[in-house]
């Protein structure tokens, strides 16, 4: 039987885990061979002690070796067959001055990095790749950027993979949001019983609003990962220098293997015509 491949393309150390760790780990388990591009070091994370890139003392290419030995790790553990650093600069937030470093993510020729991928995507040929949607899922420029050079080198290669772009619906975001509502609400009680007032946050009037949720109907994928969100989960810790305090974490390993047991997908190419939304990325090739 022809050897199935998988590739994603991620924009930073830990989006691999975060987006699609669960996939990753099921795939290697069923003996697919998977492939990971990721596109930045992660210079703009967080430090080790915890300071953000405005930080005078922040220095990126010291957080980008902290963030090469974590995600070598959680290669490891999600089984990941080949890992392929083009190693662009941390493109940081929307309006950062990082944006315009021209070694940066944002800043570079989409044709140049699409070569890249491409010649890639051409050695491995995976009959399905994965990346983000136009926003970047929630409009960080990296993940735009990942998402303009996955479908420019697609239109480089001499074949038509299948192309998935991670998606969380509606229904479960609206679970999420009252969840991080309820956390902000408890944490807001508990400053304010140490007698710290917090200035309400004030939304920039600029800022676009991005919807991160995906209307239920239009998921073609749901994977169940039950198996191995164990995996997933430890992946997500292996990235111990930028995750420490998220909301996965918080949560705790237990709570996290009984929560978080699904991925979901959106099909944006569908050479094989598969019609509907499937619970295997590889429907059409098995
Ligand atoms: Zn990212």
């Amino acid at each position: 039987m022809e050897q199935l491949t998988f590739l994603a393309v991620h924009a930073h150390p830990d989006d691999e885990a975060s987006s699609s760790g669960g996939l990753y780990r099921l795939l290697a388990d069923q003996g697919v061979r998977t492939v990971l591009v990721c596109c930045t070091n992660g210079e703009c994370g967080d430090a080790a002690d915890g300071a953000k890139p405005d930080a005078d003392h922040h220095d990126g290419d010291e957080v980008a070796k902290i963030r090469a030995v974590e995600l070598d790790n959680a290669v490891k553990i999600l089984g990941i067959s080949r890992l392929v650093r083009l190693g662009y600069r941390d493109s940081g937030m929307k309006g950062w001055p990082q944006n315009d470093d021209p070694e940066s993510f944002w800043s570079t020729s989409v044709a140049v990095a699409a070569g890249k991928l491409a010649a890639v995507l051409m050695e491995e040929r995976p009959q399905v790749i994965m990346t983000y949607n136009a926003y970047g899922f929630y409009g960080h420029p990296d993940h735009i950027q990942a998402h303009r050079v996955t479908l420019a080198a697609l239109e480089l290669i001499d074949y038509e993979p299948t192309l998935y772009f991670n998606a969380i619906p509606n229904s479960i975001m609206a679970i999420w949001r009252l969840r991080w509502e309820q956390e902000d609400r408890e944490k807001a009680e508990a400053d304010a019983a140490r007698g710290i007032v917090r200035a309400p946050e004030v939304r920039d009037p600029d800022e676009e609003q991005i919807e991160l949720g995906t209307p239920d109907d239009q998921i073609d994928a749901v994977i169940d990962i039950s198996e191995v969100n164990g995996a997933k989960f430890d992946a997500l810790e292996a990235h111990e220098s930028q995750i420490a305090d998220s909301f996965w974490m918080k949560m705790g390993r237990e709570q996290f293997i009984e929560t978080m047991r699904t991925e979901w997908f959106v099909r944006v190419t569908n050479p094989m015509d598969i019609a509907g939304c499937v619970e295997d990325i590889f429907s059409g090739y098995r």
